[in-house]
């Protein structure tokens, strides 16, 4: 490794690096370098790459042979350029270290700022007539930062101390202590440190290689592992560091500093949107110890125009760069210095669902990027929480009329969320396998990251929307609301308190993530404005939303092969699928029909007949009332194919099980309790979902079968008279071996031919069948021959390849996945290595007994995005899924024919 070189510079106009080499540079160093070639204004600086970090875990922490001497080189390099010498006690050069990893890794790594300080420095800084108050607040921010990440000493003794100054003095900010009182404040630091074992090194080289080998070190720290983990990043990457000349934010009224996107990342809008803080460091504004104010504010707010007029128009015209450069929305932290502008770190924005889909299509439309960019730009996840729900804006007003608005604070993740109150990340995680928990924090850290994952929403009492639990949050699309500061978190009661209001933890709480409302008491989440936009045409509020969630599908179905269909099993339904763009129903499953109120009781009374008679007057109440149901959904979906399955599951599911409602059926059968509850003890079975269902019953109970046969034959004819375009499929569930589906296939024929006659209509109608049983996988070449079609029940069909029960696969599956035992649950993403491959073969040998054969999947799996891309793989004709992910098939399907990108829209 001698020969590498492990050192790259990087100032105004040059740099050795660029921003493609992020594997070697990390991002934050490749971009440092990118932007210094572009002429943006850069604190010159340098990066040790990330090949030193991989070097230093596998060599117990020792160096490769002449990176000193190139460490050095760079340092003379930079003393030149600023005309400063690092240590010197007269004009010393400061540096900041800084990890910065091939790919984000928000609040891992750490950041020492002023490298360079001592108390010999401080000393004669401050007698040569420096500024007392800046130097020192530099210096106890570097005892701090290099206490807190270099030599371990607890964070919470240097807050205690602050606290102790501030309270000395009777301020309520860092920002308003005195000059004298810093000086105190760096006094007990240094005792802190004394008394924790390991004095600061006042040699700045050495605090130079500790901050370094602190950095490299903080690669394998337990935060940073869980962080890959649960992001599924490479563990053998490592970062680099990036070593940077310090520009001041701190120094005075006409400093500040600030972080800002691009464009909005709540909402997409074009706008640059960030936060700055007057005479501030970097950290104050990430930590949200304080308020930041908005760049650009509401109408009438003083923004950095007003501040720093010209600071705030090159910043414009660096974003515009940045965004035309990099093609992408950029998320950049900045410094000003006394009025002069500096760019400290840009990289692609992390933004919400809405911001991604919206930034996007509007970067498409801009020209920016092409169509097939934009949609590899946009995750499935992006769409869902477009639609995710908020709460009615009535019941809202209403709890914040009565009071129980608990506070507001900034809407940092959209949609809504209501759960039981939770203080602790560990605690969260516990209630949550109990229901709904939102985590409520005074603020947020790496380690709460399991707990924000189980939780529904996230609340913090301090912070901005770049503070760590406004980043991850959005990155988790969690709902999140932070610097709600009327909130106060009291640990040692375990409450919360809000004035004289107390909430103990397991207390029910509301949250708007989109207007920052923190409610107390539980509240119903209701549609977003998308879907009402969608569904009902509603026509208030901002339509661009929806135009862009319209727009972005329209491509995604320019580009996709893959037919998308949904399961819908009632008239509204269909007409929602229709409103997500289906392309036809690939599940009706009839059996939710039997369970309105109007039909239940002749559902009961066909199960339970004791007689062929008896049986046919309640088929004869049924029929027209199935058929009334499919001439609707078949109106609903004029034109496109609605498959119809006829009944599934087994017959005692819809008997009753209390003594009353026993009693009150037997009352309108006219016959003894005792002989309704007999017949009901013994339809029970011990397991039913193996049991006697599916097709299993309708050959052996077949006029149930023949009833929903002519029911849907007439609502065809029917619809067919009226002008629509009808096109059913019948289908037939649990299939298992060719003679089932023979006897059906003819049962049914015979049906429709015969209603052809008695109706002189004649309706073209398939006749198929699910493949949900791994028999039929096996000989699915048979069964073919009397199917026009497959459909894979790939909910049946993963139970049955498992041997797990889908009744009671909740009691073990959690602890499975927790384990590792499971990589995923079956249930929600298609198994590729088991369940796949009896897809595949099935799929093969059907289509070879009949090579028109069409095949769809109509099980959970339809609607997500890896089992989208599987199906594509297969081959298959349509997916089928519920009506609310009808856009996220569609999306999937196309993007899953495109090249993979970098994720960073979250
Ligand atoms: C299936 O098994 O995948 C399926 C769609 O049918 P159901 O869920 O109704 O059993
Ligand atoms: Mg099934």
């Amino acid at each position: 490794m001698a020969d590498r070189k492990h050192v790259y510079a990087f100032a105004g106009g040059t740099a050795d690096g660029g921003k493609d080499q992020k594997l070697l540079l990390g991002g934050k160093g490749a971009n440092l370098a990118e932007m210094s070639r572009l002429g943006i204004p850069v604190p010159p600086g340098f990066t040790i790459t990330t090949e030193v970090c991989t070097f230093f875990q596998q060599h117990q922490g020792a160096y490769p042979e002449g990176l000193e001497s190139e460490v050095e080189e760079q340092l003379g390099r930079l003393e030149r350029q600023m005309g400063r010498r690092f240590g010197d006690p007269g004009d010393p050069l400061l540096v900041s270290v800084r990890s910065g990893a091939p790919y984000s890794m928000p609040g891992m790594m750490d950041t020492i700022l002023n490298l360079g300080l001592n108390d010999e420095i401080l000393e004669q800084a401050v007698a040569a007539g420096g500024d007392a108050r800046f130097l020192r607040d530099c210096y106890r921010r570097l005892l701090t930062m290099y206490g807190d990440v270099v030599l371990g000493a607890p964070h919470e003794r240097f807050e205690r101390e602050l606290t102790a100054a501030r309270e000395r003095q009777g301020v309520a900010t860092d920002y308003e202590l005195s000059a004298a009182s810093l000086g105190q404040v760096v006094d007990s630091f240094r005792q802190v440190l004394a008394e924790h074992g390991t004095p600061f090194p006042q040699d700045p080289r050495e605090q130079l290689w500790g901050a370094v080998a602190a950095v490299f070190g903080s690669w394998d720290n337990r935060r940073a592992r869980e962080y890959r983990r649960l992001h599924g990043l490479r563990d053998d990457l490592g970062t680099a560091v990036n070593v940077q000349v310090m520009v001041y934010g701190n120094r005075g009224d006409d400093c500040a500093t600030g972080v800002a996107f691009t464009r909005n990342p709540a909402t997409g809008e074009k706008r640059l949107y960030g936060e700055y803080l007057v005479n501030a460091q970097g950290e104050d504004v990430v930590a949200g110890l304080r308020t930041p104010r908005d760049i650009e504010p509401p109408a009438g707010g003083r923004g950095l125009g007003d501040d720093f007029p010209q600071a705030h128009r090159q910043l414009l015209e660096v974003a515009e760069t940045l965004e035309q450069h990099y093609r992408e929305m950029q998320d950049v932290e900045f410094t000003i210095e006394h009025g002069r502008l500096f760019m400290l770190q840009t990289r692609a924005g992390k933004r919400t669902g809405p911001a991604a889909v919206r930034i996007a299509v509007d970067m498409a439309d801009e020209g920016l990027i092409g169509h097939e960019e934009a949609l590899q730009r946009v995750e499935p996840m992006h769409l869902v929480q477009m639609l995710a729900p908020g709460f009615d804006p009535d019941e809202k007003r209403r709890a914040v009329e009565g009071g129980r608005l608990l506070g507001k604070g900034l809407p940092a993740g959209p949609g809504a969320a209501a759960g039981r109150v939770a203080l602790t990340a560990e605690r969260a995680a516990e209630m949550a396998r109990e229901g709904p928990v939102l985590l409520v924090r005074e603020e947020t850290s790496p380690e709460d990251i399991v707990g924000m994952h189980a939780s529904q929403g996230i609340v913090t009492a301090r912070g901005g929307m770049t503070s760590h639990a406004a980043v991850v949050a959005r990155g988790l699309g969690k709902p999140c609301v932070v610097g709600a500061d009327a909130l106060h978190i009291d640990h040692r009661q375990g409450v919360v308190r809000v004035g004289e209001l107390r909430l103990r933890e397991g207390d029910e709480m509301s949250l708007d993530g989109t207007t920052g409302e923190v409610i107390a008491g539980r509240l119903a989440p209701h549609q977003s404005q998308v879907m009402r936009q969608l569904l009902h045409g509603e026509e208030a509020g901002d339509s661009r939303p929806t135009q862009v969630f319209r727009e972005i599908l329209e491509w995604a179905d320019r580009v996709r092969r893959l037919r998308v269909r949904a399961n819908a099993d009632t008239p509204e339904d269909a007409r929602v699928a229709r409103a997500f763009g289906a392309e036809g129903i690939g599940l009706c499953r009839t059996e939710h029909m039997f369970f309105a109120e109007d039909r239940i009781s002749w559902v009961r009374q066909m199960i339970l007949a004791s007689s062929a008679q008896e049986r046919q007057r309640a088929l004869d109440h049924l029929l027209p009332v199935q058929q009334a149901d499919f001439e609707g959904i078949f109106a609903a979906m004029a034109g496109l194919p609605v498959t119809v399955r006829l009944l599934d599951p087994p017959l005692h599911e819809f008997l009753p099980r209390e003594p009353k409602a026993i009693a009150q059926l037997a009352e309108q059968m006219g016959v003894p309790s005792e002989r309704v509850a007999e017949k009901v003890a013994a339809l029970h079975e011990t397991n039913p979902m193996l049991g006697h269902r599916g097709c299993r019953l309708g050959l052996t109970a077949p006029e149930i079968y023949l009833m929903q046969v002519e029911a849907i034959a007439r609502a065809a004819c029917a619809r067919k008279l009226a002008g629509d375009d009808v096109r059913p499929e019948i289908m037939h569930p649990l299939v298992g071996t060719e003679e089932e589906i023979s006897t059906l296939r003819k049962m049914t024929v015979d049906t429709l031919e015969r209603v052809e006659r008695e109706t002189g209509v004649e309706v073209p109608i398939l006749v198929g069948t699910m493949i949900e049983v791994p028999r039929a996988c096996f000989v699915a070449h048979r069964i073919a021959e009397h199917a026009d079609f497959f459909s894979f029940g790939t909910n049946d069909l993963t139970q049955m390849a498992y041997g797990y029960s889908r009744d009671d696969v909740g009691r073990f599956l959690p602890q499975y996945l927790e384990q590792g035992i499971l990589p995923f649950d079956p249930f929600a993403s298609i198994d590729p290595d088991g369940v796949g491959e009896l897809v595949e073969m099935a799929t093969r040998r059907g289509r070879e007994a009949r090579a028109n054969l069409k095949i769809g999947i109509c099980g959970e799996h339809g609607g997500d995005a890896d089992s989208v891309a599987f199906f594509e793989r297969v081959g298959l004709d349509y997916v089928s899924c519920s009506p609310y992910r009808v856009a996220v098939a569609r999306l999937a399907a196309a993007r899953c024919l495109l090249g993979q990108t970098e994720a960073v829209a979250v």
